[in-house]
């Protein structure tokens, strides 16, 4: 049910990275061949136009999905926009603003959220820019009933922090020491500062962290919270590293809903599924507030602090994505 962001003690990789070498596939993509350069333009609102039925998605393998059809939300979509343009839904406390992306148009939203943990867990926001990039090049993938939203950098003061940048970056941008890049501008632990079982003081690890003045006490943690309560997502993702896993959401039972999500996910990708983060007291979650609201999440854990674990994730993705283009057929 709870879910967070680092390694048992025994498995903590050095605090000190330089992974040049770790991540050097053309997904780190320099800022000039960006195709989604975020604007801040305002956008006019042109037709939507649906996506087209994937006829070509490559099997996989079938999980069992017990999941209920999702009622289609009768407040999307949402403000349109054309495809694939980002919509800031927020600003952080030092006023970078915060990103969402949309891919498809269907009635069902899907959401997924990287780097909340900042420049800390920068290999979330890396993975999350190229699931985006996979979804642009192949938009057909997304299933014609689903409308997916990627969130790449939820806590864009801690990757500024460690990369001097506020959005695509590369490996070598990185500053030796990433530690800082877990907070906000306010040095807030933005996945302490939801209102399940909240605490000002928290915990990361084996020492205190700020989980801010009051739950939602943080700017990017109101912008988040609206965004998913505007949205009503029949799925939120959060992307965290490195506890290898993927982690249930409650508060303070596990949900259930949240719990056949995260079978389906581990079971393509290979995490081990959790109910429970143990490692350590985690209050304030994002997820586990998700649950008090009636929309479920998992969190999943890469298996490093440096790795994208790319297979795993696309493979998982496409599990999640399977089980809506079930209900077209
Ligand atoms: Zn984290």
């Amino acid at each position: 049910m709870i879910s967070c962001q680092a390694a048992p003690p025994a498995v903590l990789p050095p605090t000190i990275i330089a992974p040049v070498t770790a991540v050097t596939s053309p997904t780190v993509v320099t800022p000039t061949t960006d195709p989604l350069t975020p604007t801040l333009e305002p956008t006019p609102a042109p037709a939507l136009t649906p996506s087209p039925t994937d006829t070509t998605t490559p099997p996989i393998t079938e999980k069992p999905a017990a999941i209920p059809p999702t009622k289609p939300s009768p407040t999307l979509p949402p403000t349109p926009t054309p495809d694939n343009l980002p919509q800031i839904i927020g600003t952080s406390y030092e006023g970078r603003p915060i990103y969402s992306y949309r891919f498809g148009s269907g009635p069902i939203p899907i959401v997924f959220v990287g780097g909340i943990h900042g420049g800390y867990e920068w290999n979330t926001i890396l993975l999350a820019y190229q699931v985006m990039d996979y979804f642009t090049a192949q938009p057909y993938r997304i299933p014609a009933n689903v409308t997916l939203f990627i969130i790449p950098v939820a806590n864009p003061d801690g990757l500024f922090a460690v990369t001097q940048n506020e959005g695509r970056f590369l490996v070598a941008d990185l500053a030796e020491d990433t530690f800082p890049g877990r907070f906000n501008g306010r040095n807030v632990d933005l996945n302490r500062n939801w209102d399940c079982q909240w605490s000002a003081t928290a915990v990361w690890r084996n020492q205190p962290v700020s989980g801010g003045s009051q739950p939602f006490s943080e700017p990017e943690s109101r912008a988040l919270r609206d965004f998913f309560l505007e949205t009503r997502p029949a799925l939120v993702l959060f992307w965290h590293s490195a506890a290898n896993g993927v982690f249930i959401a409650g508060c303070p039972e596990t949900d259930g809903l949240s719990r056949q999500f995260a079978a389906i996910f581990g079971s393509a990708s290979g995490y081990p599924v959790h109910e429970r983060f143990a490692y350590y007291p985690i209050t304030g979650d994002a997820g586990d507030w998700l649950s008090t609201q009636g929309i479920p999440s998992i969190s999943v854990e890469l298996k490093t602090h440096e790795t994208l674990d790319w297979p795993e994730n696309l493979v998982g993705i496409l599990a999640l994505l399977s089980h809506y283009n079930k209900q077209l057929q």
